[in-house]
């Protein structure tokens, strides 16, 4: 690497150059697997200035690693995916790792001088197996600090008894439609330094946790601003966080989050490995100043202030009535999109904003296919402009060549023109008063300006 991390000039331009170049497309998200890791702690192993331990397993008998690495007097320990369906700060560690063992052994060391430091990635395995939060038994490890009744988290407990880490991190992915206060903007990462009692009292190890949050924010303020959030800090007796900083860790809860609504967290993912080259810096530099001040002035976490598709005051006409109302959809969390929520919607904000005061709503018409013919993209796109949404093809004569949502006749709105709070398959078109300008097919809009244009990534 020509740049060393530890380099004071190792601008995060200059990471995410080397980051994109070498080590972005190692592990593909959103979806981490036991057997993806696996491939990867059979190559660690390999490298001599680490430690690779198979340290538990599973419910289901799955193998849980941790990773060691460096000899310092500072301990740090940070473990991923307790929730099996939350990827992001797993691929983290492995890019982390990749990277470090990419510098020149000197620059290894001097990286590594101070610390020493065990990474547990994929807590959850079963859960990662199947994409679920929790684990074989059912069981949300991170509510099962206290009565440890699963292997994995009697696991982590001990764990953390037997480092005693002056820093814990304790890696989650949270909903993509977290916002960072009410301002309009997504949680691209969301920070807690947890409690350790119910008086949610400050001793110095938490307010350590506090200023390396505020230091990672400072940092991060020019790259995502206003897209930074803080939690909730009720303390949670059954929780690993609030259990970590009672027994004397500083520390720090991440949850990455979505910037956009593909949803793969891929910004988050390497803003974490930045962060955990700042963390080095910040354990080497011992004159660095303690401020709380930044994380203290994070805004709220705001759940649900996102949603991927805001309509605003579109005209909805049923019979002779006709009235405006925005449009809350999701289509990240469901896949044929699902409307969250109508009427006037002036705290959300969408990852997607249609202005459509000059718009109105309409379920589409049925076209009956009587001839064989073919539907590429192109035909569709003047199916849509005529008003066409749905193909009644009993015959099954009609030829899709196109990527995109088909509907047929089962998926036309029976709702009297009228959209449906939690309505799933959410399919309609606007249209001004001469065309048709958006279809929006399973929750997601496209523009028809010249061709069917999608308007989300
Ligand atoms: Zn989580």
């Amino acid at each position: 690497m020509k740049h060393a991390p530890m380099h004071d000039d190792f601008s995060y331009q200059a990471f995410d150059a080397l980051y994109e170049s070498h080590f972005a497309n190692r592990i593909a998200l959103p979806r981490v697997r036991h057997v993806n890791i696996e491939t990867h702690i059979a190559e660690i192993k390999n490298w001599s200035w680490v430690q690779v331990e198979e340290v538990g397993q599973s419910f289901s008998d799955r193998s849980i690693y941790l990773v060691t690495v460096g000899s310092g007097n500072t301990s740090l320990f940070a473990w991923s995916q307790m929730h099996g369906d939350e990827s992001t700060a797993t691929a983290s560690i492995f890019d982390f790792l990749f990277m470090l063992n990419a510098l020149p052994e000197n620059e290894r060391k001097a990286c590594l001088d101070e610390v020493t430091f065990h990474f547990l990635p994929m807590l959850n395995p079963d859960g990662a197996e199947v994409n679920t939060r929790y684990n074989a038994q059912g069981i949300d490890i991170n509510r099962d600090a206290r009565n440890l009744q699963s292997p994995e988290g009697r696991l982590l407990h001990s764990l953390l008894n037997r480092f005693s880490p002056d820093y814990a991190f304790n890696l989650h992915d949270q909903s993509p439609y977290y916002g960072a206060g009410k301002r309009g903007k997504p949680a691209i990462l969301s920070f807690l330094a947890p409690p350790m009692d119910a008086g949610r009292q400050c001793p110095p190890h938490r307010e350590r946790a506090m200023a390396l949050i505020s230091h990672y924010v400072n940092r991060l303020t020019n790259l995502i601003p206003e897209c930074m959030g803080r939690y909730d800090d009720t303390y949670s007796p059954i929780a690993f966080g609030d259990y970590a900083t009672q027994s004397g860790a500083s520390c720090i809860l991440i949850e990455s989050g979505a910037h956009d609504t593909s949803d793969k967290r891929e910004l988050a993912r390497r803003l974490n490995v930045w962060l955990l080259f700042q963390t080095l810096k910040w354990v080497n530099n011992t004159s660095t100043q303690y401020s709380t001040r930044a994380y203290l002035n994070l805004p709220q976490n705001a759940e649900d202030h996102m949603t991927d598709l805001l309509i605003k005051g579109v005209k909805v006409k049923a019979g002779s009535k006709m009235f405006s109302l925005d449009m809350a959809i999701d289509f990240q969390r469901h896949n044929t999109g699902c409307i969250r929520e109508l009427g006037d919607l002036g705290d959300l904000a969408g990852f997607i904003t249609i202005q459509a005061s000059e718009l109105a709503y309409q379920t589409g018409q049925v076209f009956n296919v009587v001839e064989p013919f073919t539907l590429s993209d192109s035909v569709y796109f003047s199916f849509l402009l005529r008003g066409v949404l749905f193909f009644h093809d009993p015959e099954n004569v009609m030829e899709i060549q196109t990527c995109l949502p088909v509907l047929t006749l089962s998926q036309l709105n029976k709702d009297n023109n009228l959209p449906k709070r939690h309505k799933k398959q959410v399919n309609f078109l606007l249209c001004d008063e001469c065309t048709v300008r958006y279809v929006v097919l399973h929750g997601r809009p496209y523009s028809l300006q010249e061709s069917i244009t999608p308007l989300f990534v």
